[in-house]
């Protein structure tokens, strides 16, 4: 699944498909300057960066 990270605070949200923005399902990242967030997948932003998954973007999704 692909995620949008914010390097800033670290935390992981989910990508909104087929967007060519960073636009993520939650809308927190429409305001972050693009210099801070990167495209990585879910769960390789938990794995390597220890990112913390956004509540909103993940409250109704199962653990994976
Ligand atoms: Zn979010």
């Amino acid at each position: 699944m692909d995620g949008v990270l914010n390097e800033t605070t670290n935390e992981i949200h989910k990508y909104e498909a087929g967007s060519s923005d960073f636009r993520t399902h939650c809308g927190a990242t429409s305001h972050v300057s693009h210099d801070e967030l990167r495209l990585i997948s879910v769960e390789r932003a938990i794995s390597d960066s220890s990112a913390t998954k956004c509540a909103r973007c993940f409250e109704n999704v199962p653990e994976y």
